[in-house]
């Protein structure tokens, strides 16, 4: 059986897209998935449109990351927030930058249906979740999944990229959303 590999990359926000590199990406390995964690402050509509692809999950990241603008939410703001990119296709989903997640957000993610990324590091007790490893560019190896992560605006973005993309030709995984592999507490 192919083992999963799950992709996923943070701070999307354009210019800090590498998208031309993504595109090829998709052209080389047609079932790729990548879930894309985005900073949806700094992207104009026309730029949404263009990252949601088949292979593409956009989901929430905040709205400026050093404003921490996500951190004073009450419950509501943060249902608004999270609901107002739904009409960009986004995945139900949210993912904290620096995995600061708050009580509201948590409670706003459980009655809305939508899962959290965190790291085992920072646990969450959220019905639906995710943990990633925060280890830029390199696949981790799990029993049951492999898992690459990484930040756009890392420096060797590139040749990190050509490592993956090597590790896809040589293992033949079976890409895979964060929203298809989340887990259920
Ligand atoms: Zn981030």
């Amino acid at each position: 059986m192919k083992k999963s590999l799950v992709i996923s990359y943070d701070d999307l926000w354009e210019g800090n897209d590498h998208w031309e590199e993504f595109e090829k990406f998709a052209q080389e390995f047609p079932d790729l998935k990548i879930t894309f964690f985005v900073i949806v402050g700094k992207c104009t509509n026309e730029f949404l449109e263009k990252v949601n692809q088949p292979w593409s999950e956009l989901v929430y990241h905040c709205w400026s990351h050093h404003r921490k603008d996500w951190l004073s939410w009450s419950k509501e703001e943060a249902k608004e927030k999270l609901l107002e990119y739904q009409k960009y296709g986004f995945g139900k989903g949210f993912k904290a930058p620096h995995f600061r997640i708050t009580d509201e957000i948590c409670k706003a993610c459980d009655e809305l249906d939508f899962w959290v990324c965190s790291s085992p590091t920072v646990p969450i007790k959220n019905k639906k979740y995710w943990y990633t490893y925060p280890k830029d560019g390199i696949v981790l190896k799990y029993p049951d999944y492999d898992e690459y992560n990484d930040h756009l605006q890392n420096k060797n973005f590139s040749e990190c990229l050509v490592i993956l993309k090597q590790f896809c030709s040589n293992n033949k995984p079976e890409f895979k959303f964060i929203s298809e592999v989340i887990k259920i507490q």
